[in-house]
């Protein structure tokens, strides 16, 4: 039995999980002397505007307000402080890169076909710069019990247009061997794509629609530099993921109702002269292509402990849940890697797992104008456009308000 940590995490907790995720959350960050802001009231129309964490919350934030304002022709000056480079850190950078609005049971998820349209704008934006961020235009949610069977043909009868019930040998002429009962085909706008890759083709964009008042600064935001760094904007975009709960930003206070939950993957080699499908499939965990056609990503664990388990335990973890789903691989693949993220999980409310977004009244950030957009869980892809979107509306219009009365469901978290 797991020693797992209570739902809710201590700050405390929250901050040994993050600094225990091999070294993804040390900070290199640079340090600005500490100095008190200068109070204003709300800006109603921002023009400087600093987001921290540039992973798929911050960038997406990042072109929605470009978009909007380059189409004015007033573009806002959008500065992005992250720790690393596009793609390099952060949760975005080891996702499965698995797109769809189904929740595990199969039910459509809340703003489940909102979310996927938007994301598959960006998606769009990007793909003009790195055509190769689309490793696969549909996946497959395999069957392994019988409960699974008849959730599986519900969605297909629900959402003809996204999902195809395929028979057990149809799955096998597509995917290859497995262990189940059949499957869905999800497609349409359902997809896998290498979200680092992702990422790079959105700041691009970002670049491109901004006429250069969008800039990338390489620096990690530590509780002690948030007065001299942040102070120069009218507004602040708090989207560094898991890094808002290091021992450097402890000071924050974020008393935020998730848990931070670690996910590690293994890489896989496939010797290139045998022959698999190299398909994405998906039952509780996942077998996703990657970039080059002997490669593949098995993921991921949901570790809740303190110390990250070992290569050989994620190796068993993952082994044990997924071997069904991809015999061959685990059979004459080779365990190149692991990869090791943390996702920010926000509690489960009637509308499940929604993000964090909105404005942080009872900040302990000394900048008067604080917005969050975190808590993105396992659903990054299909939620980061849309609240991306609904977001910088409220940022540009300076209010709170129009935003919960648009979204009631983003004041879940107040
Ligand atoms: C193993 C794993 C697999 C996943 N697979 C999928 C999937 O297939 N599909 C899906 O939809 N979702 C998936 N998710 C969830 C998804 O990855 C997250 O919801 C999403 O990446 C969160 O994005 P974010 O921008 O909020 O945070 P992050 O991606 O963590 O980005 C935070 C950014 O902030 C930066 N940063 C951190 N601290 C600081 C600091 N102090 N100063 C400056 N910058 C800082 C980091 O460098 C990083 O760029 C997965 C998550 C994990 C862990």
């Amino acid at each position: 039995m797991r020693n797992l940590l209570p739902a809710i995490l201590s700050t405390m907790s929250l901050n040994l999980l993050v600094s225990s995720c091999h070294a993804a959350f040390t900070t290199k960050g640079s340090s600005i002397a500490s100095r008190p802001f200068s109070v204003r009231p709300l800006s109603a129309s921002p023009q400087r505007i600093g987001i921290v964490g540039g992973g798929m919350a911050g960038l997406s934030c990042a072109y929605h307000l470009l978009r909007k304002t380059s189409q004015e022709g007033n573009p806002v000056q959008v500065t992005i402080l992250d720790e690393d480079e596009v793609g390099r850190k952060g949760a975005s950078s080891v996702a499965g890169g698995l797109l769809h609005p189904f929740s595990p049971r199969g039910k459509l998820v809340h703003l489940g076909l909102e979310g996927l349209k938007s994301t598959n704008t960006l998606i769009k934006a990007a793909l003009k710069h790195e055509p190769s961020l689309l490793l696969r235009p549909h996946l497959y949610r395999a069957a392994q019990t019988p409960t699974h069977v008849e959730n599986l043909k519900l969605t297909s009868e629900n959402f003809p247009e996204f999902a195809t019930w395929l028979s057990t040998e149809e799955l096998k002429s597509q995917v290859g061997e497995g262990d189940w009962l059949g499957g869905i085909k999800l497609e349409n706008g359902c997809q896998v794509i290498h979200v680092p890759t992702y990422l790079k083709g959105l700041w691009k964009e970002c670049q491109e629609l901004s006429k250069q008042t969008v800039e990338w600064v390489p620096q990690s935001i530590s509780k002690s530099d948030w007065d001299g760094c942040l102070d120069r904007f009218d507004a602040v975009v708090l989207a560094a993921g898991s890094g808002l709960w290091t021992a450097e930003n402890s000071a924050l206070g974020m008393e935020l109702p998730v848990e931070l939950v670690r996910g590690q993957s293994v890489e896989m080699r496939m010797d290139p002269s045998l022959s698999h499908p190299n398909e994405a499939v998906l039952c509780g965990k996942y077998i996703v292509p990657r970039p080059g056609e002997d490669k593949l990503l098995i993921g991921a664990t949901h570790e809740y402990k303190e110390i990250p388990w070992n290569k050989e335990e994620v190796t068993t973890d993952l082994r044990d849940r997924s071997e069904g789903l991809a015999p061959v691989v685990w059979d004459k693949g080779v365990v190149e890697g692991v990869t090791c993220g943390i996702r920010v999980q926000s509690r489960r409310g009637p509308k499940g797992r929604m993000p964090i977004v909105g404005l942080w009244e009872d900040r302990k950030a000394s900048h008067p104008y604080v917005w969050l957009f975190t808590g993105l869980s396992s659903r990054g892809l299909i939620y980061h456009g849309l609240f991306g979107d609904i977001l910088s509306d409220a940022i540009l219009k300076g209010d709170d308000q129009a935003l919960l009365n648009s979204y009631s469901e983003t004041a879940w978290w107040k």
